[in-house]
């Protein structure tokens, strides 16, 4: 009887955990170190790791070497994320567009080079703009040679528009430095749930079940300043977190789209290919489009 109990028990919980909404924070850009106004960059970094450490999560940061990353204060500022249990992962030195495989992979070693000794260390990498070529061969020879190097594509389920509204934030700082930033974190926050409810249904139609998504953040100003909200607000709508390298174990991650350049989610590169979607609704300019009448509305 005990044992039909508790067998009752461990299916009720099983359906539980398999029907969870379940995502890891992974961070591109980081350590970025250009100049803002209101946090320091050492100030920003230190407001992202807070954030975390505060909600008790465990995120990755992908690396560049350009913005400040390969100085002494970057190094410092990634061994903190190390030191803290988060991971580091690899977004190529330069923050390269893929157009010339062999300075590509040149500069992805570059970066590799960087974080190597950097507690965390891991070997993800992240395509800047979720690009992975333009051509076949550019596509699979960068698969191959990130396969000999030990690296996996870390894709991302859900895609943000976390830099577009940075950049609104920091124009709007130039032009008054004591602007009232509430609407910012509002309006980043309804995002961030909205775009991750949408990727759930998109993942559900595709897999016909939950996944473990990755969101796509930025280190920036915007996160800095609200990252705790999103989280927060994450945890209220029913989302738990992950640690990185345990949503990069669903299955999903070894799927390899056919889609060239196509600068969008794993998701939607999938649902692009298995014409599950109407085209015009994917595209990266189209949602660029959409996002800025969004916040030109909400006059941001
Ligand atoms: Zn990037």
């Amino acid at each position: 009887m005990v044992s039909l109990l508790r067998l009752a028990l461990a299916t009720a919980c099983l359906a539980v955990s398999l029907q969870a909404q379940v995502l890891t924070l992974t961070f591109d850009d980081g350590p970025n170190r250009v100049k803002t106004l209101l946090l320091s960059p050492g100030e920003r970094n230190e407001g992202l790791l807070q954030a975390l450490r505060k909600e008790k999560v465990h995120a990755i940061v992908f690396a560049n070497g350009v913005d400040g990353g390969d100085t002494p204060e970057g190094r410092e500022a990634l061994a903190a994320w190390g030191r803290e249990g988060h991971l580091v992962g690899n977004h190529t030195y330069s923050h390269l567009r893929l157009t010339d495989p062999a300075s590509y992979q040149a500069d992805v070693l570059r970066c590799d080079a960087l974080i190597r000794t950097v507690p965390g260390y891991t070997r993800l990498f992240r395509f800047p703009y979720l690009k992975e070529g333009d051509t076949t061969a550019a596509r699979d020879g960068m698969r191959k040679a990130l396969a000999e190097a030990g690296y996996r594509n870390a894709h991302v389920t859900i895609p943000t528009f976390d830099w577009l509204l940075d950049e609104r934030l920091r124009t709007r700082l130039r032009q008054d430095p004591r602007a009232d930033l509430g609407p910012y974190r509002a309006y980043y926050v309804e995002h961030v749930l909205d775009q991750a409810d949408r990727a759930r249904a998109l993942a559900q139609k595709l897999a016909g079940r939950e996944v473990k998504h990755a969101i796509l953040l930025h280190h920036c100003l915007l996160n800095a300043l609200f990252l705790g909200d999103v989280i927060h607000a994450l945890k209220v709508n029913g989302w738990s977190f992950v640690d990185p390298l345990e949503a990069y174990a669903d299955p999903l991650y070894l799927e390899a789209p056919r889609g060239l350049d196509t600068g969008t989610s794993l998701l939607q590169a999938l649902a692009r290919e298995k014409g599950l979607l109407p085209t015009h609704l994917l595209g990266l300019e189209e949602a660029y489009d959409r996002e800025k009448v969004a916040l030109r509305e909400a006059g941001l």
